[in-house]
Parts: structure tokens; sequence; C-alpha cells
């Protein structure tokens, strides 16, 4: 909620800047045209914005060379300038107004839609409940022996990871895997996500760090405060879930285990998940490599856990550049990542891995002060 009462307060302020910038243009234009009007004497209220634009102009002129070939270009060049500020003005304020504008009942209209325009290929999917006495719904996706998993927003301020998930549901629904079901959840993190907090809140109002709350063989800040990692690690037991991908923001790579307070990262499948990353990443062109190397180690994340537990295949991606991006950043994130998901999970084994337990030595004193909490 205070994150929602700021961004209207930086928009309020960003559109006020924006009409100056409107204001400031006019007047320039004004001044500009002023010598070819003859009769203009005769108009009291131009004669005193131009009392105003002149000044103005003096100055730009005092420390900003603007003669080119006996030409004074002053005020052309203040107009670019103003046009340059009012656009990227605009595109701020998008930005901002996007990343507020969403809540969950939007994400689950989204999915019901979905499973209404494709009755045929999607169905509706209860993970569990959530801290935040909502159900947490996704989609199932085709009718394939095979199940893999997409799931967005363990962080609830990485609202681009839920386009990028509702995005990714919405072209499975349309040409689903042969033989394969794929489940899609596009936010997890339910409270998180309304409020645009990375954490969520527990039943007992402390807030949690969802991807530090699941069991790791270094340990974890949980496990299981939170109905939510409950639920999913529920899910994946209950549903087979061969290979997965969970979507944050923002790096931008996609990342593999060991990613826990060890300096022995290495899995024995190092060579099959370093060609899922590729081929998660053809179009994107992010970074693959693994999870403590690239990004940081972490104890408690799932990605860990679901290979460590029971061998999915589990991926993480770390989306794009930023935690606040515009839609045309999203449109952009979607457009390389939807065909790298799909092509990841194509190829991804068709069977969990057999070797998933950790046989190296944790070092959570050194290595879990490296955790920044922040992707
Ligand atoms: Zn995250």
């Amino acid at each position: 909620m205070v994150y929602n009462f700021f961004c209207k307060l930086i928009i309020f302020i960003l559109k006020i800047l924006s009409l100056f910038l409107a204001f400031f243009l006019l007047l320039t234009i004004l001044g500009w045209v002023s010598p070819y009007i003859s009769n203009i004497h005769s108009y009291s209220l131009l004669q005193r914005l131009l009392t105003f634009e002149s000044p103005i102009n003096q100055t730009i002129k005092h420390y900003i060379p603007t003669k080119v070939a006996g030409y004074d270009l002053s005020r052309l060049l203040t107009i670019i300038v103003i046009l340059f500020l009012s656009e990227q003005v605009q595109s701020l304020i998008g930005k901002v107004q996007f990343s507020i504008q969403k809540q969950y009942s939007d994400v689950k209209n989204f999915l019901h839609e979905l499973v209404r325009t494709h009755p045929g290929t999607t169905r509706t999917v209860i993970v569990g409940p959530s801290d935040s006495g909502d159900m947490i719904e996704g989609v199932a996706i085709g009718q394939g022996a095979m199940h893999n998993l997409v799931v967005g927003t363990h962080h609830g301020n990485e609202y681009g990871s839920t386009e990028v998930a509702m995005a990714f549901a919405a072209s499975m629904a349309e040409n689903p895997i042969a033989d394969q079901t794929i489940y899609v959840i596009p936010v997890l993190n339910i409270s998180g996500y309304n409020a645009r907090e990375r954490e969520e809140k527990d039943a007992n109002g402390y807030y949690r760090d969802p991807n530090r709350d699941y069991p790791g063989p270094c340990g974890t800040d949980g496990p299981y405060h939170l109905k939510s990692t409950a639920a999913l690690a529920k899910f994946i037991d209950q549903e087979n879930i061969i290979a997965s991908a969970t979507l944050h923001t923002f790096y931008p790579a996609v990342v593999y285990p060991w990613g826990i307070s060890t300096y022995d990262v290495s899995t024995p499948y190092d060579d099959i998940f370093i060609s899922l990353g590729k081929y998660a990443t053809e179009l994107s062109g992010y970074t693959v490599g693994n999870s403590s190397q690239v990004i940081y180690p972490a104890d408690g994340c799932y990605e860990d856990y679901a290979f460590w537990k029971s061998g999915v295949w589990s991926m993480l991606f770390e989306l794009g550049y930023s935690h606040s991006p515009s839609q045309s950043e999203i449109d952009e994130m979607i457009r390389t990542n939807v065909p790298g998901l799909r092509k990841m999970l194509e190829q991804a084994p068709r069977e969990k891995a057999a070797k998933h337990e950790f046989t190296g030595m944790c070092d959570v004193r050194r290595l879990g002060r490296l955790d920044r909490r922040d992707e």
C-alpha cells in the first residue's frame, strides 16, 4: 500500500512536470515566432509571456554556444531538448503506472478467460492456499504424460515475471506441446504481488522471502513459514513435475543448481543444465551459468530444493534488465523468452535426474553473507 501511494505521488509530480514542459514548449515557440508577428504589441498577454521567455533564452545563449553559420539556433535547441525531456517523462509515467495497475484478481481473470477461450487445451488448477487468504491458481495446458512447470513471481515486486508467465500460458494454450502437460502459475506470492513487495506476509504478519523458504542442503530461512511455498512443494510431488522454470527479474541470465552456500557447485548434470540454458536463451542471448557463480549463493531457494529433493530439472530465469520494466521492455522480454521457455521444456529429459543428492561441503558462514536478496 505504501508502495502504491508512493507511486501515485511520483506520477502526480511527473504529470506536473509534463505540463510545465508543455507550457515551456509553447513559450519558446512564441519567442521564436514573435518577431514575425507585426501587431504583437496589441496583445498584452503575449507581451507578458514574452517577458518571461526572453531572459530564459538569453541565459541559454549565455551558457551554450548556439550560433551556427550566423544563425541563432538557441530556440530550436531548446525545443528539441524539451521534446526529448517530455518523451522521457511520459515513458517514466508509463513505467510507474504499469508497475501498480494490476492486482492478483486481474491475473485470475486472465487465467479464467484463457480457460474459457481454450477449453480443449487448458484447465484451471488450484495449487493451494496462500497466507493472503486467496487460493493460488494456475493453468494446466495440454494432455501429455510428461508434466512440466513454469512459476512466476516468487518475489512480489518482479511483475515482469508475471507478465512473461501469462504470455507463456497464452502461447501454450494456442499451441500445446504434444506429449506434455505444462502447469503455469503466474503468481506464487500473492500479497507481495498486490503490494509490489519482494517478500510475502506469513500468517503472523511477518515478511518472509518465499525464495528462501524451502528446505535445502545448506540451510534455509524456513522451511515453510509460508503456505505458498509449502503448497508448491506439495504440488511438484503430487503432479510428478519433471522440469521446471521459475521466473524472476532481473540480470539477464538463466541459471541452474547448485546455487547454495558451497564451493562444490557442480552436479553430475552440468552438461544437461547448460544445454537446457542454451535452448532457453537462443533468442534472448542471456548469460547461462551456475546460479551462485552468475548471481550469488542463496539458501532455501526453490530451484535447489526441487533438484535436491527429487531431481527436478529446475532452471531459474532472471529476466530482462529492470525490476520496473515498461510495456515495451516487457514486450521484448516476452518476445525473446516465451519461445526459449518452450524450447527448453521440449528438450528437457523425460525422467527426473537420478543423482540429485548434494555430496559437497557447505560453507554457510562465508558464502551465506554473499546473498544480496535483490534478484
Ligand atoms: Zn526474484
